[in-house]
């Protein structure tokens, strides 16, 4: 790591944290040149998921989108928060252990619901519900396009 103010590649680490995430590692750095002290992150990069969407399009896999529908499925509580966190957290890791980096929307859909079912099966129900009048409307959505192209 080189000093921000002399460019020296003489530098040393004097205090090693972990971030508040509790997966980065913060870095206390001092130059043995110019004494310059400064900070580094270190953060594990996140294997990206491509997801491939019932209309063909390609998307990047958004957490946020599985907690929103998650969100919707579970009841409201005082742990909702939690509780989604923890299920899309389950999600990720199965996706990520699949080793593949790329998913049609509907395999995501499948482990949602998987997870959701060993979890609560109200909630599986709802999802199933909601996923389902989804993908219909989609397909129904995509006929009307083509058949609009058709005609
Ligand atoms: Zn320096």
């Amino acid at each position: 790591m080189q000093c921000l103010r002399c460019r020296s590649d003489d530098t040393r680490v004097i205090d090693t944290r972990m971030g508040g995430d509790g997966f980065s590692i913060k870095r206390r750095r001092v130059c043995n040149r110019c004494g310059f002290r400064f900070s580094t992150m270190e953060t594990p990069v996140r294997e990206e998921i491509i997801v491939e969407k019932r209309d063909g399009r390609i998307e990047e896999f958004d957490r946020q989108k599985i907690a929103a529908s998650l969100r919707a499925a579970l009841k409201k509580g005082d742990h909702q928060r939690e509780r989604v966190e923890a299920l899309v957290d389950s999600v990720v890791t199965q996706l990520l252990d699949s080793g593949r980096k790329r998913l049609a929307s509907a395999e995501i859909g499948t482990v949602v619901l998987d997870v959701l079912k060993n979890f609560d099966e109200l909630a599986y129900l709802r999802y199933l519900t909601v996923y389902q009048s989804f993908a219909n409307l989609e397909d129904l959505k995509n006929q009307i396009l083509k058949n609009e192209i058709k005609t």
